[in-house]
């Protein structure tokens, strides 16, 4: 299928970094899944090659850890937006975070409601005007990148549509990464909510010499950033969910007198 995202979409710029990542890692195509929810960014599975699920609202984390744990082998991707990322699906983001599951997890964040036609979105900032608040939003915007760190992610970045080199190397090295990448992807709405120029004019790259493995740094980055900065703020390495769930499963049957049809036996 051919994209029908809006001519101009952030969304576009994500894709083709994505088709690049793909293709420097050389991943076959049968070995990797996309996990998208409800949205804009929700069709990314459709304009891919690979497997794709497009599941319910705000259920792209369970989703795919579900999958990582069914068949570790694959490569899992979620997709999503700032709505399905931090509204409707808030409450999985810091258990994903947590559990450490080898996800990269894209959210195309334009700060808007694109799907539904420009209503203000958990990431928009305060006093933004739209149809749904037009009077200005009395609510602070969310901070994905501060919620990623505290929450334990293992790898937290942030990209920009406008810079597609970048992102594609974002993108390489999340899916690289053992463990829980989150990449936060400013990706304008050019229909309603047309931020190109704006963010050209702001964003800054992380400085050269800056030290990823300093969490309280990072986070502290995130919390006071006046300007957004573009790179990795933070990674660290942990055990993933998935070996420590293989090693949990593994310890049980071994205790366990006759393995899985020992253990039903128990309750026939
Ligand atoms: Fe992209 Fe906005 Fe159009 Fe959706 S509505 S396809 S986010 S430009
Ligand atoms: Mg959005």
């Amino acid at each position: 299928m051919k994209p029908i995202w809006c001519p101009g979409c952030g969304d576009f710029a994500v894709l083709s970094s994505l088709y690049k990542a793909l293709s420097e890692l050389n991943l076959p195509p049968e070995d990797v899944v996309c996990v998208s929810g409800i949205g804009c960014s929700g069709r990314t599975p459709e304009f891919l090659s690979t497997y794709g699920l497009h599941v319910v609202h705000g259920r792209v984390l369970p989703h795919a850890l579900g999958v990582r744990l069914a068949n570790p082998k694959l490569t899992v991707l979620g997709v999503g937006g700032d709505g399905d990322a931090f509204a409707i699906g808030a409450g999985h983001f810091p258990h994903a975070a947590r559990r450490n599951p080898d996800v990269c997890y894209i959210v195309m964040d334009n700060e808007v409601y694109g799907l539904t036609k420009g209503q203000t979105s958990p990431t928009s900032k305060a006093d933004f005007k739209t149809k749904s608040t037009p009077y200005g939003s009395s609510e602070p915007a969310i901070n994905p990148i501060a919620m990623a760190i505290v929450h334990d992610a293992t790898f937290v970045a942030r990209g920009f549509s406008a810079q597609p080199q970048e992102l594609t190397k974002l993108i390489v090295d999340g899916i690289q990464h053992k463990g829980f990448a989150f990449l936060q992807i400013m990706s304008p709405c050019v229909t309603f909510f047309d931020t190109y120029a704006a963010w050209k004019e702001i964003v800054h790259p992380l400085p050269e010499d800056w030290d990823a493995s300093d969490k309280a740094k990072a986070l502290n980055l995130a919390l006071t950033e006046e300007v957004p900065h573009l790179g990795v703020f933070y990674r660290t390495e942990r055990p993933t969910f998935e070996e420590r769930a293989t090693w949990a499963s593994e310890k049980a049957m071994a205790t366990q007198k006759g393995g899985l049809d020992g253990l039903i036996a128990e309750y026939a």
